[in-house]
């Protein structure tokens, strides 16, 4: 899936993943059919406030109601459904196809959100961000659309996002502000006439970032080899070679063309009135008339041969980096398939590619001639959709081999076809997901407005994507009755003429000539301007960075609507939760409705494992399963769990504790199914956990290799999670944990990992077999069950069947790991145009006590003090601070950043900024209502008994927590001093920084600042 450009980076400093979920898309049987639905019967409001409606529907797959109106003065539709969901939506969507790579669409995004006619501030965005319940705040731009999505379960915290969103589209400043333009967009930055001239601005970084990843260099290669003739032939986000020759005249007009309401397309969801919506859009449209736009999305004609791209990519000298990348990619249709050629095909990919054991993946992966799979294989967001799948790490003279094994496979697929067992766990796998729409995080009536999108963007039916229950059961109708799929694979992937293989080499001289490029346009600029243009652009510069570091006056902010620290709920809420044991396992358990699906996860004691063998957990975890176990092969075995549950996955989990130096640490056996599945589940589960084989020693390799080279696009892409880790790592031993297994000490050990797996793989085997003999041990094991009171009940005999079949003593002790890292400043060092700089200090250690307050402060500092210095001013796509209440750790984290020392500066004068802090009330309020947002994170049934779990492992009491809450809502004025004290320690001694820059900018930060002491180490 092709994943949009945001306006913002939403990234967890502490998201370090390790571990395989194996069939973990997939579903089972939810039959709950309602009886009788109050919306099957609800009718359109008798007041339609200038709308007509076209058209209404019962979607019975989500019990809503749907309507499309039409605004009779400008044309602009609306979907609007209505449903129990409280987690309420709106979006507003305009077609914006791009005709060149200046990123217009993109800038546009970014900008618009930069105050408006109501709201005359400098970011109504960040203001939501800092006071709003928001479950959902964000814009995107893809190829050929910009969407602006939010989602809220307070009514009048939804009512006014949307207001504020409804105005920043069709009234934005930025349109007559040529410095939102700069600031977002592009320009020149020049603090004296005799001093280096650069280019700045937030896109222009963000999209440095994104051509920094070869990942991301190979997807764009691939959509513009596949499209050269229409919009997706070019990069809406822009390239940073030609983001400078957009000018703000191009860009008024493209606001002026696209961004009207005959071209928009909007979307309600949710549990509020139907009446309303329609009265607000109607109070932003009706000043507008209806104009004719043309954003049709041309059609890309088929080739009528194959053809072939040759490009490269910058990378560093290493021995490991110089390796290719090959992707073959096809258009599949010129039109947008039709409801059933589109639920075929999604099947067919999800048969081809879609599971662990899907035999494309398996050919790829066993073939030994590249590292790991890349292409997403179907795509069907666009008007039309592609297939594509390559290898990455491949040597160059393997190329043709790998190309030939990708026809030759489907070729053989299509002769042979799918064995029934590939097909009905591929059914099961596509029904558990429909029926169970567990779109985590992600609010649910976004993911249906983006389905919807899929048609509606393109002048087809909004409503069609909304179901699956009939299509679906037509489809396996005719499965059962005519061979579908194989004549469909000869038809889409080999008669098809239109194929494009492009392939993607390494140049290490490459990074070099670009910056040689950018910097001889910056001379030639230069040396055309006066020195009188010099001096006006100096004055530019300050006069943009005064904007930027001026804040809006009290009165101004006043204009952005909030809630009363009235309106929020003074109990912290609690999830139910039941504690127990079965034999030596403690149980908890959640009664929640669950829809008939039981969520388990049974953790055992990670303890167990010798702190040498740490690095080999995440191994060891994508190992297991995948060599099948005793008595089943691989295929047959993932084949069942995609059959007869949701998913099987299997990953550590630790943390540090605060208030001691212990830690948890556990592995964690995850399973969904539904209630009649429960006892087979629990079954694979024993099967995955006591029988696995690991005996191939070319499976593993491979394995090994591509955990390497996803841990290396990890360091170049998220190199802030990487710093983050390293930071951690030097302060505890559950921070040096994590990093064995998820950081830059992972992927030096599967460096050495990937030679020894030749030198001695007997040794490698053993340890593999020592983590499974640790591991599989009863004692200290927890068992959590998220489900309703009946499934919990049903449920029981196959959890105790599965916990009995467990060793009641494993191989090792439990015991406390003593692993931490020197303290000292680092720069890892990767080919890249960005950084990210990352300082921490542990304010535990220098004696603060967590208070509520902190959370407050922690969010306010990253919608003021580090968004504007870091990002605003700065130029990095993000800035923001971390705060782990359990360890105690305060960091620190930019992100694909042009700076190293200035960012490091900014970070230390956090504690000047609050100091010298005089809140306002209501400045004060918003930060305590957004903190609550947080605090109250909206969650589905599953993520709210796992969060129970870590509250339960954590020590993390609902006392302790009501106490939090009246903190949080108590913060003063006071308590932003006394933080400001305790960040003391974050620029004292007791700091340390760790970034991932490029060579040259650790080379400068060396020079410029050697009483750091910068220990840098070559990465990539
Ligand atoms: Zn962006």
């Amino acid at each position: 899936m092709r994943s949009p450009r945001e306006v913002r980076a939403v990234v967890g400093a502490r998201g370090r993943g390790v571990g395989a979920a194996r069939g973990a898309s997939t579903r089972a049987r939810a039959s709950a059919v309602k009886e009788a639905s109050a919306y099957e019967e609800m009718k359109a409001p008798s007041e339609l406030h200038g709308f007509e409606l076209v058209r209404e529907d019962y979607i019975a797959e989500y019990d809503a109601k749907a309507f499309l109106f039409r605004h009779l003065g400008t044309g602009a539709e609306v979907m609007s459904l209505s449903n129990e969901d409280e987690n309420k939506t709106f979006g507003v969507t305009f077609r914006t196809p791009p005709t060149n790579s200046t990123g217009i669409p993109h800038i546009l995004e970014h900008s618009v959100l930069c105050g408006s006619r109501k709201y005359p501030i400098k970011e109504p965005f960040v203001e939501l961000i800092k006071g709003s319940l928001n479950t959902f705040l964000n814009a995107m731009t893809w190829p050929d659309k910009t969407a602006y999505p939010v989602a809220s379960c307070n009514l009048q915290d939804f009512r006014n996002l949307t207001d504020v969103y409804l105005d920043a589209v069709f009234h934005p400043r930025c349109i007559t502000n040529e410095k939102t333009f700069e600031q977002e967009g592009w320009h020149y930055e020049l603090d004296d006439a005799s001093g280096p001239m650069t280019y700045k601005g937030v896109v222009f970084n963000e999209m440095k970032g994104v051509y920094s990843s070869p990942d991301s260099v190979l997807m764009r290669e691939c959509q513009q080899a596949t499209f050269p003739d229409n919009t997706y032939g070019v990069d809406s986000g822009g390239d940073p070679t030609v983001i400078p020759e957009l000018t703000f005249e191009e860009f008024k007009e493209f606001h002026a063309k696209y961004y009207h309401p005959s071209n928009s397309r909007m979307w309600f969801y949710g549990d509020d009135d139907v009446e309303e919506r329609l009265k607000v859009l109607a109070s932003f449209l009706d000043e507008f008339d209806r104009r004719e736009v043309d954003s049709t999305i041309g059609t890309q004609k088929f080739f009528t041969e194959p053809k072939r791209v040759v490009k490269s990519y910058a990378t560093g000298e290493g021995e490991d980096a110089q390796k290719s990348f090959v992707q073959v990619n096809w258009l599949l249709s010129e039109e947008p398939f039709d409801p059933e050629t589109g639920l075929v095909v999604s099947f067919l990919d999800n048969l081809l590619m879609g599971s662990a054991s899907a035999p494309l993946r398996i050919a790829l992966e066993e073939s030994g001639l590249g590292e790991a799979i890349v292409g997403y294989g179907l795509e069907d967001e666009l008007r039309q959709p592609t297939y594509a799948l390559g290898l990455r790490g491949v040597a160059q003279e393997d190329i043709p081999k790998v190309e030939k094994l990708i026809h030759d496979t489907i070729a053989k697929i299509a002769e042979e076809g799918f064995t029934q067992e590939a097909i009905d766990a591929s059914i099961n796998s596509i029904e558990f997901s429909l029926r169970e729409n567990n779109t985590g995080r992600f609010p649910r009536g976004l993911s249906l407005m983006f389905r919807s999108m899929s048609t509606w963007l393109y002048e087809g039916d909004p409503f069609e994507p909304l179901r699956f229950e009939e299509p679906l059961a037509k489809l396996k109708a005719r499965i059962a009755s005519e061979d579908v799929f194989r004549p469909l694979i000869r038809r889409l992937l080999i008669e098809n003429t239109h194929q494009v293989t492009v392939e993607l080499n390494p140049d290490s001289s490459l990074a070099d000539k670009e910056a040689a490029e950018e910097q001889a346009k910056l001379d030639a600029k230069r040396a055309s301007m006066s020195a009188d243009d010099l001096e006006k652009m100096v004055q530019a510069t300050k006069e943009l960075k005064e904007l930027q570091e001026t804040p809006d006056s009290p009165e101004a902010l006043a204009c952005v609507p909030t809630l009363a620290i009235g309106d929020i709920p003074k109990e912290a809420k609690g999830i139910p939760s039941d504690v127990s044991s079965v034999g030596a396992t403690k149980l908890l358990t959640h009664d929640l409705f669950t829809n008939d699906i039981l969520y388990a996860e049974h953790l055992l004691d990670l303890k167990t494992v010798p702190a040498h063998l740490l690095p080999l957990v995440p191994l060891w975890t994508r190992a297991l399963g995948r060599m099948g176990t005793k008595t089943k092969s691989f295929v047959e075995f993932d084949q069942l769990i995609s059959a007869q549950t949701g998913g099987i996955s299997v990953s550590p989990f630790t943390s540090g504790m605060r208030g001691t130096d212990e830690m948890q640490a556990f592995m964690v056996v995850r399973g969904k199914a539904t209630s009649d599945k429960v006892g087979v589940m629990h079954e694979l589960m024993s099967e995955l956990m006591l029988e696995a084989k690991f005996d191939d020693k070319n499976i593993f390799k491979q394995l090994v290799l591509e955990t390497r080279a996803g841990m290396e696009s990890r360091v170049q892409g998220s190199g802030h999670s990487v710093a983050a880790g390293r930071l951690d790592a030097q302060d505890s031993t559950a921070g040096w944990v994590s990093e064995q297994m998820g950081g830059l000490a992972q992927l030096e050990y599967l460096r050495e990992l990937t030679k020894r797996v030749d030198s001695d793989w007997d040794g490698v085997l053993a340890d593999l077999h020592t983590i499974s003999a640790c591991l599989n041990n009863r004692a200290g094991s927890v068992t959590n069950l998220t489900a309703d009171a009946k499934t919990l009940d049903l449920s029981m005999n196959s959890v105790e069947a599965f916990l009995n079949s467990l060793p009641a003593v494993g191989a090792g002790k439990s015991e406390q790991w003593t692993g931490i890292n020197p303290k000292q400043n680092e720069i890892l060092t990767v080919p890249t145009q960005v950084n990210y700089v990352g300082k921490a200090a542990n304010l535990y250690k220098a004696g603060y006590e967590l208070h509520g307050s902190s959370y407050v402060i922690n969010k306010l500092l990253g919608t003021t003090w580090l968004w504007d210095r870091v990002r605003v001013s700065g130029g990095a796509y993000g800035g923001f601070s971390d705060f782990d209440s359990h360890s105690g750790m305060f960091t620190y984290l930019s992100y694909r950043d042009p700076n190293l020392l200035k960012t490091l500066d900014n970070y230390d004068a956090t504690v000047d900024f609050l100091r010298d802090l005089e809140i306002g009330k209501e400045e004060l309020t918003k930060s305590i209502i957004g903190t609550i947002g947080d605090v109250d994170s909206y969650q589905l049934p599953d993520a709210k008994g796992y969060t129970a779990l870590m509250r339960h492992l954590l020590n993390v009491t609902d006392e302790e927590r009501q106490e939090r809450r009246e903190q949080i809502l108590g913060t003063t004025q006071k308590d932003f001093k006394n933080f400001a004290d305790a960040l003391e320690t974050v620029r004292g001694a007791d700091a340390t920084s760790a970034s991932v820059a490029s060579v040259d900018a650790a080379n400068k930060a060396r020079e410029e600042r050697p009483e750091l002491n910068f220990v840098v180490k070559s990465v990539m």
